[in-house]
């Protein structure tokens, strides 16, 4: 590794945080390319997500086949998927056996949590400290920290003096929690609670339900796998790659204007019933380009969600309570369900509208509403969410130059270059940074860009004698513009979701996700790479020289 001036011999060349998909493939990837790597991961397992989030009903919400690493034609020919929609514990076993086959488990520290990362200027290094005390040393730190990896549990009052048990969906005990005839409350409505709220109401003797806001959901269509389309995937992976790479969404469909001129509309809600049956996001929502921009069509749409809820909640005041009413759809995730609705219709499930009338305390038995109400409970299921996108890093201790804390850098909400680096913080990388496409894109295709992207430039860095990469304060505020503006051609920053940070208290109001287009991004972060890193500056092996991209020759 380039390294003339430093003092010290790092312990490795790449320090990756996560063991999620994304951490087991940049291990892969970077070690392949003849690197000494090391992971570590806070977890005792790995998975990241899948290592977490037990809770009952918990199942990826896009198709397993695409959800699913696409780096290696073995690993997708010799894995086969049991369920359309595969729950957690496969996901986990999926993991575990691309650890087992890639023989990543050698370079992967599990339990491991990163304290604090601070990058040392004079020998372009990284020390990162875990909360064991140890200290480890690397030129280059990949955060594969996830964006949905930091679980949030707002305050309420008296919390601590409930006498039951208490469970946030996003660590869920890997010995599970029988709730077979107890009072159980879900507090919280979006993708997370929908999944478990049908499975728990099977078990329980009482499930209250907390919804703040009502959310839009859908079918996933749940059901075994169609072999044949698997079969078909498996043996045409390449030409599915490559759909999928040059769609605007990551995946292999393309969309379509949903149309709400008034001669359309019987032909759109017939059109709609035919996908509402087969359910799914592309069937339904992302099916329908024109509804994330245009208020009419995405309002067509929201109500014709609404028009299914009607139908199948049987009490009328119950069905108006789970209509989402309160932002356009699809500027919150849409969460795909499995019976949702028909659980409401059971006996043993009561919706509480927790606006109209929120908890205002708990005590030792259970949780008092603002009207007086008390309710009895033995177990409360928070599925309230993460602190998103940001709140991994921010969480990690990280300094970069001249003692710059990223709480510093991103004061005002997450600022990067291309969401893989930041000003200031030398050889970071981030995969499915804030800013990049990641969590409204085919996440697994996302990880697998930034992965190939990272091992490129730090193989870049090696052949021309480089010791440090960093973006320039005006390409990284030229991003900011452009991630700006692809939003504001849609509906969501209209919403307060976790897209903005509305959902943690004091979190700056800023949209995260950069949504011009997974397709035309990947071609952005690829040009700038192929035409010597424009819009970033690199430090020379004698730390004195900063080299703009200019002087540099690609090769
Ligand atoms: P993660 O899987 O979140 O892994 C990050 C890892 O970093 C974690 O294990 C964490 O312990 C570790 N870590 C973080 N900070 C530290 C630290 N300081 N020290 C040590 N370790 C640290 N996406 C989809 O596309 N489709 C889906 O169907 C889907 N379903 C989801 C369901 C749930 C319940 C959730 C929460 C998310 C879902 N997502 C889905 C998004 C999902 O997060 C991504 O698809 C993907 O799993 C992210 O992988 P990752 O490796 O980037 O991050
Ligand atoms: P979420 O979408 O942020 O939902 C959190 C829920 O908790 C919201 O209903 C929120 O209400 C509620 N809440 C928060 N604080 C509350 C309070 N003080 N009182 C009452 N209610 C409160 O979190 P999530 O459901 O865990 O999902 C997060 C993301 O993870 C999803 O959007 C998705 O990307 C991913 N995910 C995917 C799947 C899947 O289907 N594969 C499953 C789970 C998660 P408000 O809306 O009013 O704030």
């Amino acid at each position: 590794m380039p390294d003339a001036r430093e003092s010290r011999t790092p312990d490795f060349d790449v320090i990756v945080v996560g063991a999620g998909f994304a951490g087991l493939n940049a291990l892969h990837s970077l070690r392949g390319a003849g690197y000494r790597v090391v992971v570590l991961d806070a977890a005792d397992g790995v998975g990241g997500t899948w290592y977490w989030n037990r809770y009952p009903g918990a199942r990826c919400d896009v198709v397993s086949i695409d959800y699913s690493y696409t780096f290696s034609d073995e690993l997708y020919r010799d894995w086969s998927w049991s369920e359309r929609y595969a729950q957690q514990p496969e996901i986990e076993r999926y993991l575990n056996w691309v650890a087992d086959r890639l023989d990543l488990r050698k370079d992967i520290r599990l339990g491991t949590r990163v304290v604090s990362a601070v990058y040392e200027d004079a020998d372009a290094t990284w020390t990162i400290s875990t909360e064991a005390g140890d200290h480890i040393t690397a030129p280059f730190l990949v955060a594969a920290t996830g964006c949905l990896s930091v679980p949030s549990t707002p305050h309420f009052d008296g919390l601590d003096r409930f006498q039951g048990e208490i469970h946030h969906t996003a660590s869920w005990p890997a010995e599970g929690v029988d709730l077979t005839g107890r009072r159980v409350a879900v507090i919280g409505t979006g993708s997370s609670g929908i999944q478990a709220i049908p499975v728990i109401a099977e078990s329980a003797s009482e499930l209250t339900v907390f919804q703040r806001t009502a959310n839009f959901s859908l079918p996933a269509g749940q059901r075994e796998n169609d072999e044949e389309r698997v079969r078909h995937r498996k043996a045409s992976l390449a030409q599915w790659r490559e759909a999928a790479w040059n769609n605007s969404a990551g995946f292999d469909f393309e969309p379509a204007a949903l149309g709400v001129d008034d001669l359309e509309r019987e032909r759109a809600y017939a059109e709609l019933d035919r996908r509402w049956g087969r359910g799914g996001f592309p069937e339904i929502v992302l099916a329908f380009d024109d509804v994330f921009k245009n208020r009419e069509a995405n309002e067509f749409l929201a109500e014709y969600f609404r028009s299914k809820v009607r139908e199948i909640v049987r009490d009328p005041d119950v069905a108006e309570l789970l209509c989402a009413r309160d932002h356009p759809i699809g500027s919150k995730r849409v969460c795909a369900d499995t019976r949702y609705y028909e659980t409401f219709n059971r006996d043993n499930v009561t919706l509480i509208d927790a606006r109209a009338t929120p908890i205002a305390s708990f005590d030792e038995t259970g949780v008092l509403l603002s009207d007086g109400r008390h309710i009895e409970l033995d177990v409360v299921v928070m599925a309230t969410g993460f602190d998103a996108m940001t709140g991994a890093l921010r969480r990690m201790g990280v300094v970069g130059r001249h003692g710059t804390t990223i709480d510093d850098a991103w004061a005002s909400g997450p600022h990067t270059y291309l969401g893989i680096q930041v000003v200031s913080f030398p050889n970071l990388f981030m995969i499915t940074g804030p800013q990049s496409p990641s969590v409204l894109n085919n996440m697994i295709l996302g990880i697998e860009h930034h992965v190939r992207w990272i091992t490129n430039c730090i193989d870049f860095m090696r052949r021309h004698g480089l010791r440090s990469i960093e973006p320039t304060p005006e390409a990284q505020s030229g991003w900011d513009d452009e991630v700006r503006a692809a939003a504001s051609e849609t509906l969501y920053p209209q919403a307060e979701s976790w897209y903005v940070g509305a959902n943690i208290p004091g979190k700056p109001r800023v949209f995260m996700v950069y949504v011009g287009g997974f397709d035309k991004y990947v071609r952005t972060c690829d040009a700038i790479a192929e035409e010597g890193y424009e819009g970033f500056v690199f430090d020379g092996p004698d730390g004195a020289a900063a080299l703009s991209r200019s002087g540099i020759a690609t090769q």
